[in-house]
């Protein structure tokens, strides 16, 4: 290979890497398994070896990690927080082992741990107490996400005993979503339509970056602690020792530790791994070898991206190759159509694979999937196995090309894609698929206030056919209620009343109940200021609509889709002949006097919740928004305000206290 040659493959392989990176890092949704971006990274190494001076300061390979993210403070770490060296290669091991005893001219004990797939944490405690946690971030700084780490329980917040040595001491570890609370979390998010996790790490991470501590809580978070990056004290020598003396002082301490004096030791434990693995609480992904003795550590040091006395060994993704005979499509609850590869049946790591999740059609085109394709599947830590790539080179010239359907494979209506999405939508509400999704949103407290008309009511509903759509509601009769199981006479009335009651909900309630994708409760606000009936917003143009402040064009273009739909049209009629409401009461209340104004809170309020202000401003005729942009008016700064304040700051946009607010909105 030439010098020029050379350049461009470099700069190919940069450009995917960094995309990658991006993927991976930034926005938890990587799209190559963890083997292809490994094997990426390792040949432009290789190259940059062979061309040193083809090395530049942006090359991947000289950097650690991704960028912060916004919005959590940034901290700066007292020890680097690099990442480890890792390989798939025995021989690799070997050659680790051989580096690690020609410096330091002696024998080793290693210490070798489970590799936990999670996120890196570290952790700071100052005379005893819990002080600081954060990201790993670009291995020099990272997030401050104390608040969130805190409400890991199994990070103590006091050091137990009174060991002076570990007083004032760091420790690192692995945040992780336990098997188990990874498949309620996304049985419960596939519930809500909201989009589901592929996997538990990035469930972890995701979570450690939400800023509502609360709902980091109910995620069931976990952590297993395995480093101390520096001696603790001149009486602590061997790292192991040290981690169990810390588990001793109410640390949750990686279980299994073994310490191996031989490479052959190392393998055996290894393989010991390999199957017992799958039955352990979170995922693991490897075993992680360290030099034990904590001087030993000094002495070998640190390369400029990870420390020489420790290696992570990763087993391969579990992956099969079979033949993909058909793509057949599923509609969820919100109307997403997604694609899934039906397989010949092939055993991998223990079960029958039949069936394999496609994602999405740009995914179908990106790996250029055709029908009768063999195909590498690959089950990891995600709930359904997934296809990862094509075998191109066993093609026979039968396969056919693949062309994604139009129209829902439920109730057959034409399918939308929306702009930024790259999932294609069934939108009509009579869908049987989303009829029980939509009757419950129909139901729910901010849209009609259906009190007693829960989810398993409406299911029970929709399967004995009674309802078969939200309009039925307003059909139903207190004897058909009563004789379901577990109602009786009097419940049955109550329900009759509440229904009845629905009736006079307003028109911006009304709207939202609707479900029109996109349109919250937030936009249906908007929608009602701008127009007084439904027959305004469904004869509005898309330039009428994408003209309002908050509105903008992937939102109008969703309700024009809507609208398009005549099922919806004859859905409203019926609606409106049962005495909904479809108009405005009244002209813009005389005390919107904050109408057309942008609201944008950081920090914390004393006087009342986030959500109390919220709600207050949209009933002055503001809209609270979340992010800071010029178009912003106010931003409403509590206490310890974020990076929101700054970014208001830097664009002049006005910053208000609480106090401020409070005489604004009483005038
Ligand atoms: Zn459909």
């Amino acid at each position: 290979m030439n010098i020029a040659h050379a350049k461009k493959k470099i700069e190919r392989l940069r450009k995917k890497i960094h995309h990658h990176n991006y993927q991976y890092y930034v926005l938890n949704e990587p799209i190559i398994s963890d083997y292809q971006y490994d094997q990426l990274y390792k040949e432009l190494e290789e190259l940059e070896r062979l061309f040193p001076e083809l090395i530049t300061s942006d090359s991947p390979t000289q950097r650690i990690g991704g960028k912060p993210l916004k919005e959590f403070k940034t901290v700066k770490h007292t020890v680097k927080m690099l990442s480890l060296d890792n390989t798939y290669s025995e021989d690799e091991v070997r050659e680790f082992d051989k580096r690690v005893k020609k410096g330091l001219g002696k024998d080793v004990q290693y210490e070798v741990t489970l590799k936990i797939d999670g996120v890196a944490v570290t952790l700071l405690y100052k005379n005893g107490k819990f002080v600081l946690g954060a990201t790993r971030g670009d291995g020099l700084r990272g997030d401050d996400i104390t608040q969130n780490l805190k409400t890991i329980r199994t990070i103590p917040l006091e050091i137990l005993g009174d060991n002076k040595e570990l007083m004032d001491i760091e420790v690192r570890g692995e945040v992780f979503l336990p098997k188990k609370s990874f498949d309620r979390l996304n049985r419960e998010r596939e519930k809500q339509g909201l989009h589901i996790f592929a996997n538990p790490r990035n469930a972890a991470a995701g979570t450690l970056k939400l800023l509502d501590s609360k709902e980091v809580a109910k995620r069931g978070l976990d952590i297993f602690i395995h480093t101390i990056p520096e001696q603790p004290g001149p009486h602590f020598i061997s790292h192991y020792k040290s981690l169990k003396k810390l588990s001793l002082s109410g640390f949750k301490v990686i279980p299994d530790i073994k310490l191996c004096s031989t490479v052959d030791e190392i393998f055996q434990y290894i393989k010991e791994w390999q199957d017992k693995r799958e039955g352990f609480e979170c995922e693991v992904d490897g075993l992680v070898i360290k030099v034990d003795n904590f001087n030993d550590q000094t002495t070998l040091g640190y390369t400029i991206k990870s420390p020489r006395w420790a290696i992570a060994y990763k087993y391969q993704a579990k992956q099969a190759i079979t033949k993909l005979k058909d793509i057949h499509f599923q509609v969820g609850r919100t109307g997403r159509i997604t694609p899934v590869a039906i397989l010949d049946p092939i055993s991998l790591s223990g079960s029958t694979i039949s069936r394999a999740t496609l994602h999405n059609e740009d995914e179908i085109k990106r790996k250029g999937i055709k029908i009768g394709d063999y195909v590498i599947i690959e089950k990891g830590g995600e709930v359904i196995p997934k296809v990862v790539d094509v075998v191109k080179n066993r093609r026979t010239g039968k396969e056919e090309d693949f062309h994604f359907r139009k129209t829902c494979p439920v109730c057959g209506e034409k399918i939308y894609r929306l702009l930024d999405e790259a999932d294609w939508r069934c939108v009509n509400s009579s869908c049987p698929a989303q009829i029980k999704r939509a009757i419950s949103h129909f139901a729910s407290r901010q849209a009609m206030d259906i009190e007693g008309c829960g989810y398993i009511l409406v299911d029970k509903l929709v399967d004995k056919g009674i309802l078969k759509g939200f309009d039925a509601i307003y059909s139903l009769d207190i004897e058909t209620i009563a004789k379901l199981e577990r109602m009786g006479e009097k419940s049955a009335q109550n329900l009759i009343n509440a229904i009845e009651k629905s009736k006079k909900r307003e028109f911006v309630n009304v709207l939202y109940a609707l479900g029109i994708p996109n349109i919250g409760i937030n936009a249906s606000n908007l929608l009602v200021n701008e127009f007084k009936s439904i027959d305004q917003i469904i004869n509005a143009k898309i330039e009428d609509l994408s003209k309002i402040d908050g509105i903008g064009e992937i939102v109008g273009q969703s309700i024009i889709n809507y609208f398009k739909n005549k099922k919806n049209l004859e859905l409203i009629e019926k609606l409106k002949k049962f005495g909904i409401r479809f108009k405005s009461k009244k002209q813009i209340s005389k005390k919107a006097f904050l109408r057309g104004k942008t609201f944008v809170f950081t920090g914390e309020l004393d006087s009342m919740t986030r959500q109390e202000a919220q709600s207050k401003i949209r009933k002055l005729g503001g809209h609270p928004s979340s992010s800071v942009s010029k178009k912003t008016d106010f931003v409403v700064a509590g206490r310890d305000p974020g990076s929101k304040y700054k970014k208001a700051k830097k664009l002049g946009v006005k910053t208000i206290s609480e106090q401020e607010f409070l005489n604004m909105i009483k005038r």
